[in-house]
């Protein structure tokens, strides 16, 4: 079986100096090299050599991987760890035998995320479930919020700046977020047109790949990009701005063609500039790292100068809010187990803040961290970091 998306110069990056281990959620709560990065990252390196045959036992300790590169943050040598891990998780699920779990997740999420009709579909239907009350098949394990109706983009596909037009932007509206947290999306916009930002939203636009590279499925990823570039192609905006943190770190990584444009919400309005805040909120607010906006895209200091700026607003940190909460896409529901685990050390960390709510910028983690809330019989709220911050004006006048 060839291993040969895995790269030999990446691999090599590593040098086995254990820097990463305390850092790496999985490590934390079982203390075992095999499930460190520099363990994944040696096993790999022998699939990639044959010195170890493929087998499921080992693999398994790359499905325990968060992918949360929260390792990649801290390797004083520079190792891609993300880049590692999609390539060795493409390598292994080519090596797996068909109907596997994860074989089976990967086909649910490309017949699913990749069809709008389809998931708005599913959509309408968990919704007239949550209405009727048949919530427990809907709502057992995983922790899908109460569903609305779901985010639409405006008449013409254009949602005007509040004042000055001094921007364009291009929104990714994608594919999860518009079902399970609309009031996120129209929060975001309403910023954006505050910050004196045209919003334009894509026709055509497609799921930017995230779920599915993030599992293997780096092949019906690149099928997204090219669809989506094409849509991109030839319109002038500004910047493309998203709000989930694992589509703006797929779409940095994964799309040439829109290099240094793409932008996370706080990371353009703390460019930007956002206006005079015109009401006072008075809230105890912890905020959570979302990973792939701490770890994969570096981005700490933003949306936390953004919600200081807020009058009345008390920021109180977790002693670790850099640290996963265990959500990580379909990890969750894939491996429950080892992310009950990781969820028990952040509701630890997170309920000891005695914050009113805590904010977060990726819907897997607002997700995650509602379980866990309700599991500890907190009253605790979780909010989009958008939501937040649009607290602080009083219903605008377009
Ligand atoms: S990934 Fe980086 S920090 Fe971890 S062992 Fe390898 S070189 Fe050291
Ligand atoms: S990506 Fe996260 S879970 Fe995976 S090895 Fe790195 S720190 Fe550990």
């Amino acid at each position: 079986m060839a291993f040969d998306l895995l790269k030999d110069d990446d691999l090599a990056t590593c040098v086995h100096c254990g820097l990463c281990l305390d850092a790496c959620p999985t490590f934390r709560v079982t203390g075992l090299e095999t499930e460190s990065p520099r363990g994944r990252i040696q096993l790999m390196t022998e699939w990639k050599r044959g010195s170890l045959p493929f087998t499921e036992e080992q693999a398994r300790h790359i499905d325990l991987c968060l992918g949360c590169r929260t390792c990649e943050a801290v390797c004083p040598s520079g190792v891609p760890y993300g880049r590692i891990i999609e390539a060795g998780r493409a390598d292994m699920e080519r090596a797996r035998r068909p109907a596997t779990k994860r074989w089976l997740a990967r086909t649910a999420l490309r017949q699913l995320v990749s069809h709008p009709t389809r998931l708005r579909a599913f959509g309408a239907m968990t919704r007239m479930a949550q209405t009727v009350g048949v919530t427990g098949a809907v709502r057992s394990g995983r922790q899908l919020p109460r569903l609305r109706a779901p985010f639409r983009a405006p008449q013409g596909d254009v949602a005007p700046a509040i004042g000055e037009r001094r921007h364009r932007v291009a929104f990714l509206v994608g594919c999860v977020m518009p079902i399970l947290y609309p009031q996120s999306h129209e929060a975001a916009v309403r910023l954006l047109q505050l910050a004196g930002c045209e919003v334009w939203f894509p026709p055509g636009e497609r799921c930017c790949g995230a779920l599915l590279a993030h599992n293997g499925d780096l092949d019906g990823a690149a099928l997204l990009r090219d669809a989506n570039t094409s849509v991109y192609a030839g319109e002038q905006f500004d910047a493309l701005v998203v709000d989930s943190a694992g589509c703006g770190a797929h779409l940095k990584d994964f799309y040439p063609e829109l290099k240094g444009r793409v932008k996370d919400l706080t990371e353009w309005l703390a460019e930007v500039g956002l206006p005079p805040a015109n009401n006072e909120v008075k809230l105890r607010v912890t905020y959570q790292d979302a990973c792939h906006l701490a770890h994969a895209q570096r981005i700490r200091k933003q949306p936390r100068d953004l919600i200081r700026a807020m009058p009345g607003v008390e920021l109180v940190e977790m002693r670790h809010p850099e640290i996963c909460c265990g959500a990580a896409g379909l990890y969750s529901t894939l491996e429950p187990s080892m992310s009950a685990r990781i969820l028990k050390e952040k509701m630890d960390d997170m309920l000891g803040t005695r914050a009113e709510i805590v904010v977060t910028a990726n819907p897997g983690c607002q997700m995650q961290l509602a379980t866990g809330i309700r599991s500890r019989g907190s009253n605790m709220n979780v909010e989009h970091v958008a939501e937040l911050l649009l607290r602080a004006y009083s219903a605008p006048s377009p």
